[in-house]
């Protein structure tokens, strides 16, 4: 909600008062009255009254104005504490009054009337003034003080309500530049709220239609794909005796070509799935995975005689399936880029840290030059040539998404010629 104006606070202010000052005033009341009884100040009784009736018409009366509510009460006020300082002088409250009653005014109405509280004890200083002179009426004043007592009084009166009227109107100014700039501030933060809500909505929109054309686009690639290997096939299979060695290589790259292409597909099929139709997260031992993972790979591990090594893997909260995956492309990676004169040894180790998991899966193999660190978990971006290993370039794009969808990150560091090591993060608080 934006901030109410100083507009608004001096009005609630006001109201606060009245709705305060309306029970104290009464209960003061009872002992005023009885005081000015026995002191035989009849007049005091009939101004305490006087000043209540208004209190109550400024509260309850209806169709008039605030500023007109505002105006009854403080001249109430006025009057009750002039007939203070009439009928008792230095002995009664009429001069503090006069001071609480200035600041009353400078808080409750506008900065321009905070000069007229000032004008007007100036006025009371004049009138205090001529009475102690002169000794008019039955004023306490004149016993109390002569002249120049009452100046002194009374200037301090002037003096300390020019102050408060020069200072008070400058908080409020400052505070009403607070409060407009906290307003400017929260509107921008509420269109900014919005632009940011249409972008995620626009954004998700966008997802859906990329993730499920690529859903459409893989299973209507695969078709003809699929036409292309059997029909070579039995090409092959039928006419081989009458093709000539050119004719079955020729056959040998459509079959592969098409292969290849059913792979990238198929990977990037399951590019569109990861955080789509993988998405519940459950309690996942890694240790389960790993073994998953060599059963996938047994016939690879057993031809390069891999040596794939994990001890107590932890239990963590993630997809089980994407965990899977992730895990399938590192150690697969890690088996097609071995180096061609050392048995592929393959470590994976986990350790907990604060918030996350740490996992990391180290090579021997071939090795990565800094400079591809970054390019290879981006899509369809490969270093080595298809002569050396067949892939797609989808595998590190695909462990990446999978790690962010968890929370984490994922990065490589790397001795060329010596083996690579991948790590990759999972936030503990997995929802
Ligand atoms: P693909 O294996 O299908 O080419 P990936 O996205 O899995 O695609 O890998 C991208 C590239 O990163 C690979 O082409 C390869 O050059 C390099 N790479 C990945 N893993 C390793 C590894 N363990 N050792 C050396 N190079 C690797």
């Amino acid at each position: 909600m934006p901030q109410a104006g100083i507009y608004y606070w001096r009005n609630r202010l006001f109201s606060e008062i009245i709705v305060f000052v309306m029970p104290l005033g009464i209960i003061a009341l009872i002992p005023g009255i009885y005081m000015a009884y026995i002191t035989d100040l009849y007049r005091l009784i009939i101004v305490d009254l006087v000043a209540v009736a208004v209190v109550l018409i400024v509260a309850f009366a209806p169709g008039i104005s605030v500023q007109i509510r505002k105006l009854l009460f403080i001249l109430s006020l006025y009057f009750i504490a002039l007939a203070l300082l009439y009928d008792l002088g230095s002995f009664g409250p009429g001069l503090l009054y006069l001071l609480a009653l200035t600041v009353l005014m400078i808080l409750i109405f506008d900065k321009e009337y905070a000069y007229a509280s000032v004008g007007l004890n100036v006025l009371v200083c004049i009138a205090g003034g001529i009475v102690v002179y002169y000794n008019l009426g039955d004023s306490q004043m004149y016993v109390d003080y002569d002249l120049d007592t009452w100046v002194a009084v009374s200037s301090n009166l002037v003096f300390l309500s020019a102050v408060l009227a020069l200072l008070i109107p400058l908080l409020f100014d400052g505070l009403q530049k607070a409060m407009d700039s906290e307003n400017v501030l929260q509107s921008e933060l509420k269109q900014n709220q919005k632009r940011l809500e249409k972008s995620i909505r626009e954004l998700n929109e966008k997802n859906e239609e990329l993730e499920s054309f690529a859903y459409t686009a893989s299973h209507d690639l695969k078709e003809p794909l699929r036409m292309i290997h059997s029909f070579m096939g039995l090409l092959k299979m039928k006419y081989s005796d009458r093709l000539d060695e050119k004719a079955q290589e020729y056959i040998y790259y459509a079959v592969d070509g098409a292969e290849r292409m059913t792979n990238l597909v198929n990977e990037l099929l399951e590019y569109s799935r990861i955080g789509r139709l993988y998405a519940n997260v459950e309690k996942v031992d890694v240790n389960n995975v790993m073994e998953d993972v060599c059963k996938f790979y047994a016939a690879e591990i057993n031809k390069k005689n891999a040596n794939i090594q994990f001890d107590n893997l932890p239990v963590i909260q993630a997809v089980p399936v994407s965990m899977k995956l992730l895990f399938q492309n590192l150690i697969g990676n890690a088996l097609k880029y071995n180096s061609k004169d050392e048995v592929p040894v393959i470590v994976v180790n986990g350790r907990e840290k604060e918030d996350e998991w740490e996992f990391s899966v180290q090579d021997n193999g071939i090795g990565i030059f800094p400079d591809s660190y970054e390019k290879i978990f981006q899509l369809f971006q490969r270093i080595h040539s298809s002569d050396y290993a067949r892939g797609v370039g989808m595998g590190l794009a695909i462990c990446k998404k999978i790690v962010e969808q968890h929370g984490g990150r994922i990065w490589v560091s790397s001795n060329p010629g010596k083996g690579s090591s991948f790590y990759f993060t999972i936030l503990k608080n997995n929802q």
